[in-house]
């Protein structure tokens, strides 16, 4: 154990009247602040010196745990390893001093970035143009839809308000269709996890005049690809509806095939997940639309500048830094490393589509129901073990989805100590199935109640009555 001074909360390491700081004395003469714009009362700010302060948030950092620290399989997020070359290019003075209002001569290179970042981009996906104003997934699928809402307007074809959305889709997907003044209609998904194209064919029967789009993800929800995809498509399109593709986990498609190519009209790509940028904690990110030619006159303007700029950087390194011939080897080595980890599993962990996944897959919990061990618990368990938990509870289409990414970025030799650690907590399921229960055994807190935190957080310091201090 280390020798912390123990405080959860700086404000229980403060000592009234300490200091950390010493500032000059005041340049402004006799300069006073006016009275009705002074505080009441003293702010109450915690009072450390300086070694304390570091020590504080240095331990709480280390308290944390991200893609630096060990393997983080959480599904449907795409958390990457990020190549610190990304960072220090986004990090270049060069780039982190601009100012957004300055004159476009003196931000040619911060341009010729972006103006290369979306060649990429289009080249990569087989589109035509891309934008990269919108700031996140959810924000590309409405600036997506709008360019597909202005397209149908431009021909006075104002009926089609309807956006066909399958029902494994992110949730995402119907909120940004709401947002952009559009209905959803929900087809259906076979026992296999893809679109279940009869019940697409009755809803365009049903419904064709009046469909704007139909947007799919591909790989879908499951981590399984849309075979049926060409055949969506010339119907969709036959119906006079664009076809929408929610690229926000693009990396098992580099270098194997290109949604252009596919049909499609319009998408939008994760960057924070396919392209580098650390994210969780929500943010940040940055969701650039592409479309096919003779849509981008219909791109609306969703945010001020150039979206987000420093993500574009990362972004744009990282596909230079793998080049035309590496980077399509995201897309093969994604789709290995979550297969390789499936098949390794699947003997003591429920496998309910049992197929050649894209990027994750899903477990349905231990394939040993009887010992009453949940996906919650083996979640937990995992921490006790260093490693971060998969995606659990989700999709909602199975009742112990246990959902695992590994991404491309992994060793074998990670690979292989997460697959011995997830068949050590199903053997220990069977021989003590407590010990699962009762986990995290060794971390900082064990289990909280999710529920009771998100439903009455605390958000304010209370004084505690007695300082673990004095
Ligand atoms: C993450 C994700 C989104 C939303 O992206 P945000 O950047 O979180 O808004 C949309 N669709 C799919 C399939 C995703 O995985």
């Amino acid at each position: 154990m280390n020798n912390r001074l123990y405080g959860n909360l700086i404000f229980e390491l403060s000592q009234a009247g300490r200091k950390g700081y010493s500032l000059p004395k005041n340049r402004f003469g006799d300069y006073k602040v006016p009275q009705e714009q002074r505080r009441q009362n003293d702010a109450e700010l915690p009072e450390c010196d300086e070694m304390t302060v570091v020590r504080h948030y240095t331990n709480l950092s280390a308290d944390n745990f991200g893609v630096d620290n060990g393997f983080y399989p959480l599904g449907s997020c795409t958390m990457k390893y990020n190549p610190k070359i990304d960072e220090e290019m986004a990090a270049l003075p060069q780039f982190q001093n601009l100012h957004p209002l300055q004159p476009a001569e003196t931000v040619k290179g911060a341009e010729a970035v972006c103006t290369l970042l979306c060649r990429s981009l289009c080249e990569l996906t087989g589109l035509h143009a891309f934008t990269l104003k919108p700031f996140a997934g959810a924000h590309g699928e409405l600036t997506g839809l709008m360019v597909i809402r202005r397209y149908h307007e431009s021909r006075h074809d104002d009926a089609r308000r309807i956006v066909i959305v399958p029902d494994s889709a992110h949730g995402t997907n119907p909120a940004s269709a709401a947002v952009c003044g559009l209905e959803t209609m929900e087809v259906k998904s076979l026992s296999d996890g893809t679109v279940d194209v009869d019940a697409l064919r009755e809803l365009l029967a049903q419904h064709g005049p009046e469909i704007a789009a139909m947007m799919m993800t591909n790989p879908n929800t499951l981590g399984l690809f849309e075979r049926q995809i060409p055949l969506i498509g010339k119907m969709v399109h036959e119906a006079g509806a664009l076809m929408y593709y929610d690229g926000a986990n693009l990396n098992p498609m580099l270098g194997a095939c290109r949604p252009g190519d596919m049909g499609f009209d319009v998408m939008h790509i994760n960057l924070h997940k396919t392209f580098s940028t650390p994210h969780g904690g929500g943010g940040p990110g940055a969701g650039p639309v592409g479309v096919r030619k003779g849509l981008e006159t219909f791109f609306p303007e969703v945010s001020p500048y150039h979206g987000n700029f420093a993500v574009a950087i990362r972004a744009y390194a990282y596909i230079l830094s793998l080049g035309r011939e590496h980077v399509k080897e995201v897309g093969p080595l994604a789709t290995l490393n979550a297969n390789y980890i499936k098949e390794s599993l699947k003997d003591v962990y429920e496998l309910p589509i049992d197929t050649t996944c894209c990027h994750e897959f899903v477990f349905d919990g231990l394939k040993d129901k009887s010992t009453g061990v949940t996906t919650m618990d083996v979640a937990k368990r995992l921490l006790d073990y260093g490693y971060h938990a998969p995606t659990i509870y989700f999709p909602l289409l199975f009742h112990e989805s246990l959902m695992i990414e590994p991404t491309e970025n992994e060793s074998r030799e990670t690979l292989d100590g997460f697959i011995a650690v997830m068949r050590k907590i199903a053997e220990e399921a069977k021989t003590d199935p407590e010990l699962v229960k009762s986990a995290p055994h060794n971390t900082p807190i064990g289990r909280v109640d999710d529920v009771l935190a998100a439903k009455h957080p605390i958000t304010t310091f209370k004084q505690l009555t007695q300082s673990p201090l004095s």
